[in-house]
């Protein structure tokens, strides 16, 4: 590892749900092994949907990786010989996730982060977006819309649930082009489920 790596730098790859983002970047790690570079590949506590130490794409590809619960431990459990460093759903850490990237990129170490620049309303997923602009590559991935076969940008939810996380697959989401993203289904969803519904009166309480 030395300063003068040309590969230095922060690559952050973006995109919603299904878009390839986790295989795209098991393939920029799986050819930097190639080249025999060390690499290191993390991935937040949050998503336990397949295992705990791989992070695996819908498509089934998958790459051994340490969880890690904070930006922080990102840092404690980094091997300083590393070349190159992945992070997949990078929009479940926390905002500190953005100076770590900066770090360990100006210290010469090319560093791949994936997660959604969007979340399930459409707004903009921090740390993502100042990731985006910290970053010296962007790439900005696209699924295929589930209603009308084009490029798709958003992820659309199909369950009620208003919580910003909810982890899960093609059960509870399906990949959307603007034109058919309904922003408004989940709450909608939500109203009809509520036993209070029809009063206007905003998110259903699931204790009622
Ligand atoms: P991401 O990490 O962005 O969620 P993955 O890399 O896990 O994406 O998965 C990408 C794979 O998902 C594709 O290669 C394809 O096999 C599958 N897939 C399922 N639904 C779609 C879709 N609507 N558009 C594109 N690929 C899809
Ligand atoms: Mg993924
Ligand atoms: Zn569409």
């Amino acid at each position: 590892m030395s300063f003068n790596n040309p590969t230095a730098g922060l690559e952050v790859i973006c995109g919603p749900m299904f878009s390839g983002k986790s295989e795209e970047l098991i393939r920029r790690l799986r050819r930097a092994r190639i080249a025999r570079q060390r690499v290191q590949v993390f991935k937040p506590a949050i998503d336990d949907r397949y295992s705990i130490d791989r992070i695996v794409s819908h498509s089934e590809a998958s790459l051994e990786a340490i969880v890690a619960r904070t930006s922080e431990d990102v840092m404690k459990r980094l091997d300083d010989r590393v070349e190159v460093v992945g992070i997949d759903e990078v929009q479940f850490f926390d905002r500190g996730i953005i100076g770590v990237c900066e770090r360990l990129a100006n210290l010469g170490k090319r560093v791949i982060v994936a997660g959604l620049d969007l979340d399930y309303r459409g707004v903009p997923f921090e740390p993502v977006p100042q990731l985006m602009a910290v970053a010296d590559y962007v790439t900005k991935t696209m699924a295929v819309c589930m209603r009308c076969g084009a490029a798709a940008s958003r992820t659309q939810r199909l369950v009620a649930s208003e919580s910003r996380i909810v982890v899960g697959a093609m059960d509870s989401y399906e990949a959307r082009c603007r034109r058919c993203f309904e922003p408004d289904l989940p709450s909608q969803l939500a109203m009809e489920l509520s036993p209070t519904s029809g009063t206007g009166a905003g998110p259903a309480d699931r204790d009622a």
